[in-house]
């Protein structure tokens, strides 16, 4: 079955959320919470179909508000009103979740890059999403001494911002990647030694610059040599 916002019909009840209102637990695509609690605001019974009750509904995040569009079917004439499941719907027997959408977004690796860098990238990111700054600052780096140790093997381990001039010394990287480099705070922190608690848009910056040097060290190289074949 294809889902669409286009599918939802007819509401056939709004209210303000309550601690009676039926829930639904899921990763919130909006500001990425995982296990989130959503309330439930609106529903409509789905009549395309004949051999069971479906039902489309509206939940709301408990944490940013952002909706999500959540398909059921079930045997319950009662349940065609959402507000009638007791509490959670995906514990109800007599409820099957169908589908829900906007599913979160897959962490976005850069393409062509060592499968290690890879993987602690995506560990990164997770890290940032469940707000562990400081475990995502780690993976960041640990990323990036990886990824750059291969172009600049002469340089002190943990030595981040080393590498970097030396890649831009090699013409490999241009001056204003290697000048916000600098201006990065975590690229700093050698060894991870620093006592300070990273911020979040640090970290966000961390992760940009990290995403910007992969993609330009290893993601575009490739993609021209590939062109060019
Ligand atoms: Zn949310």
């Amino acid at each position: 079955m294809v889902l669409s916002w286009a599918t939802i019909k007819r509401p056939v009840s709004t209210r303000e959320t309550s601690n009676m209102a039926a829930t639904f637990q899921h990763d919130c695509p909006h500001c990425k919470t995982r296990s989130c609690l959503f309330m439930a605001t609106a529903c409509s019974k789905n009549e395309r179909f004949t051999d069971k009750i479906h039902v489309d509904a509206i939940f709301r995040c408990a944490n940013c508000g952002g909706q999500i569009f959540v398909s059921y079917s079930t045997t319950h004439a009662n349940y065609e009103n959402v507000h009638f499941i007791p509490g959670a719907i995906y514990l109800d027997p007599l409820v099957k979740i169908r589908g829900v959408l906007p599913q979160v977004n897959p962490v976005d690796v850069p393409e062509h890059i060592p499968d290690r860098v890879a993987e602690l990238f995506k560990e990164a990111e997770d890290n940032r999403a469940d707000k562990r700054l400081e475990s995502a600052s780690a993976s960041y780096r640990k990323a990036l001494e990886l990824a750059l140790k291969v172009h600049t093997p002469d340089v002190e381990a943990f030595k981040l911002e080393k590498r970097i001039d030396k890649l831009f010394s090699q013409g490999k990287i241009t001056e204003s990647l290697k000048d916000w480099a600098h201006d990065v705070r975590l690229i700093g922190n050698d060894g991870l030694h620093d006592l300070e608690k990273p911020e979040v848009h640090e970290v966000e910056q961390m992760a940009l610059l990290t995403k910007y040097l992969l993609i330009y060290l290893y993601t575009l190289p490739e993609k021209v040599r590939i062109s060019r074949q």
